[in-house]
């Protein structure tokens, strides 16, 4: 196999530097592809900066991939070489259980093969994700991008969209229906724009005063500063959803505050450290939810990314070159990008 050029975390604390990898010969049901553009996701620093406690080093990161295809094994039957493909978050999954039976995949019972810091399968060995010219996975996880999208855009959709665009579903997101969605970041953004284009009335919490202008752009009925208590507190009661999409820990108790009796908060967001307990009886006098949500399963991400294609809609991007993913990862820290980080890929062959 052809040497694949990538860029690599080696350990918690360092910068993420050039790293060379061999990707898999074809297995019969296998896709390979170059990487054109991956987007930068919160996760990709997470894992890099092992704060979640499980990453496995040397860690390539990147699950906002699109690519081309370049070759298919003996087995392929839904995509061919040249097609314009993604791949999100999983790679893998056991395919039998009653999760993956029912498309959820990303709840897998004995656990989805993540794209990078996963263990494959069939060799146990570290998968590495789209920081990375090439890419091989199985065809069961690859996506088809609409035709009428910039690739660039689409790539984040592969994570933050459907991260978002899940719980929007599952709770109904819709006309007549008010929703909430805190943090403008990567998944933020692209939160905003899916449950606009679902129909919802859409309020945006931030803590950053800059970004009222573009969340209104972006989709927002409303935009509410989170740390004001009094703009806060004109939405008690009024919210059927919330996304949770903030990546640090924070108070949950202003936000569950402002459900309506039976509305829902969703937690998206993954901090290195725990929320504090909410108060529980916010939550039992008006028979209120938190709840968690993880990405999306395949079919479910096939069917956001030709909602996106109807509707016209990709991320807000920043396109970098690979050298600078950890400027990007301090920026991101700042809560300074608009509104997605996107590699271009070619930046590593040049
Ligand atoms: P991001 O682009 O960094 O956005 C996070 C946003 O949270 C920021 O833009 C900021 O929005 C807000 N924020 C940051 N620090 C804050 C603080 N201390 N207090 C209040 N708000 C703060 O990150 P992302 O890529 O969207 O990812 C967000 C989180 O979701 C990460 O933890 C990521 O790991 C997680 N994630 C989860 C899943 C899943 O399946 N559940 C999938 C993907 C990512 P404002 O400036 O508007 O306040
Ligand atoms: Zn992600
Ligand atoms: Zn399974």
């Amino acid at each position: 196999m052809n040497t694949t050029h990538a860029y690599a975390a080696l350990d918690a604390t360092s910068k993420l530097v050039p790293f060379e990898l061999q990707r898999r010969a074809l297995r019969d049901h296998d896709v390979q592809m170059d990487v054109l553009f991956c987007g930068v996701c919160h996760s990709d620093l997470h894992t890099a900066r092992n704060e979640w406690k499980n990453t496995v080093y040397p860690a390539v990161p990147g699950h906002e991939i699109v690519g081309r295809v370049t070759a298919v094994g003996p087995q392929v039957s839904k995509y061919a070489v040249g097609d314009l493909v993604g791949v999100g978050c999983l790679v893998d999954s056991c395919r039998t259980c009653p999760s993956c039976k029912e498309g959820l995949e990303q709840y897998c019972e004995v656990g989805f093969v993540g794209t990078y810091n996963g263990a494959d399968r069939e060799t146990g060995e570290n998968t590495y994700g789209g920081y990375s010219t090439a890419l091989v996975v199985d065809e069961a996880f690859v996506l088809t991008v609409p035709e009428n999208l910039d690739p660039a855009g689409v790539a984040p959709l592969l994570c933050a969209g459907i991260t978002t665009y899940s719980p929007l579903r599952q709770w109904g997101a819709g006309p007549g229906r008010k929703v909430g969605i805190v943090g403008l970041g990567g998944l933020g953004h692209m939160g905003v724009k899916l449950a606009h284009a679902m129909g919802a009335h859409v309020v945006l919490f931030t803590t950053s005063a800059s970004k009222i202008e573009d969340a209104k752009r972006l989709g927002a009925d409303e935009v509410v500063i989170s740390k004001n208590a009094d703009e806060m507190e004109a939405h008690t009661n009024s919210f059927d959803l919330i996304v949770n999409t903030v990546a640090a820990q924070h108070d949950l108790n202003p936000f569950i505050n402002l459900l309506k009796r039976d509305g829902t908060m969703t937690l998206v967001g993954a901090p290195e450290h725990d929320h504090p307990s909410p108060q529980v009886f916010n939550l039992i006098m008006k028979r209120r939810r938190l709840a968690g949500s993880l990405i999306g399963g395949i079919a479910e991400t096939q069917e956001m990314l030709d909602f996106c294609g109807k509707h016209g809609i990709t991320s807000d991007i920043e396109m970098i070159p690979m050298h600078k993913i950890n400027d990007a990862y301090e920026r991101m820290l700042k809560s300074d990008v608009k509104y997605r980080f996107v590699i271009d890929i070619d930046s590593m062959r040049k």
